[in-house]
């Protein structure tokens, strides 16, 4: 796979972020298969499309790109926080592609988050622009890339090394065990799986899990049934695949 982005068009756009748009997307429809079916075919859908930039011509799922210089880091900026919050809770929200190149315009890295990964904990609003901007008073937002659980943080190209196909596309099969429409329901599974995560060992007890008891109260301070809804979560990761019960209390996490 030739990591670098066609050039050749380079100058006939006005801004460096408009050209980066179309070079990174028609790099992604070269190049890249769609991660939910494996089909080789992303299409480039037209610029006036609200949230989409690339459509799978088999499937029909929708992917949006983000692309940055650089490393991939903790905070990706997105656009309108209104905006975002309303679009991941809706059906049509797309998946995204998250794109680091360097400064020769080549991809260093790469990942797909399904679509389904999208929470509000997720979406950071950022301060509104000051009275002297031109658009003051709007409210953006960041995606907090480091609060997905790993799992939905599907890496494609990392540090320059493209994974096999057919691992990512097995990847992103697994986890749509886990496609909760309901915003609530992904939330919670979300924030009890990153604590699983945080365990260092696979294999755990419900105690080693009952210590981010205050982490996710404090998350949802609306519910003052934590534990039971630890257990609830943990029951959905079990149901789905992703850990076993042992019984008395312990748990192993399954891999892939
Ligand atoms: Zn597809």
């Amino acid at each position: 796979m030739d990591l670098s982005f066609d050039k050749s068009k380079c100058d006939c756009y006005r801004s460096n972020a408009q050209k980066i748009r179309v070079i990174s997307e028609e790099w992604i429809e070269k190049n890249i298969y769609c991660p939910v079916c494996g089909y080789s075919q992303l299409i480039n859908l037209p610029n006036n499309m609200p949230v989409a930039d690339l459509q799978c011509k088999s499937c029909g799922e929708i992917f949006e790109l983000k692309s940055k210089c650089g490393n991939i880091s903790r905070k990706i900026p997105d656009g309108a926080y209104s905006t975002m919050i309303e679009r991941i809770s809706s059906t049509s929200n797309p998946n995204l592609f998250i794109m680091g190149y360097d400064e020769k315009y080549s991809v260093k890295s790469l990942f797909i988050v399904p679509k389904f990964f999208f929470t509000t904990e997720i979406i950071e609003k950022r301060n509104p622009l000051s009275a002297s901007a031109k658009r003051a008073g709007w409210v953006g937002c960041n995606i907090l890339f480091d609060q997905i659980p790993v799992q939905g943080r599907i890496s494609i190209i990392e540090d320059k090394v493209v994974r096999d196909k057919k691992n990512v596309v097995d990847d992103f099969a697994r986890i749509k065990a886990l496609k909760f429409d309901s915003i609530e329901k992904r939330s919670w599974l979300f924030d009890v799986m990153n604590c699983v995560n945080r365990i260092p060992f696979d294999c755990f007890s419900l105690s080693d899990v009952y210590k981010y008891e205050g982490f996710l109260k404090n998350k949802h301070p609306e519910n003052n049934f934590v534990k039971p809804k630890i257990r609830q979560q943990l029951q959905v990761l079990r149901d789905k695949g992703f850990i076993e019960f042992l019984g008395n209390g312990k748990y192993i996490k399954l891999r892939g």
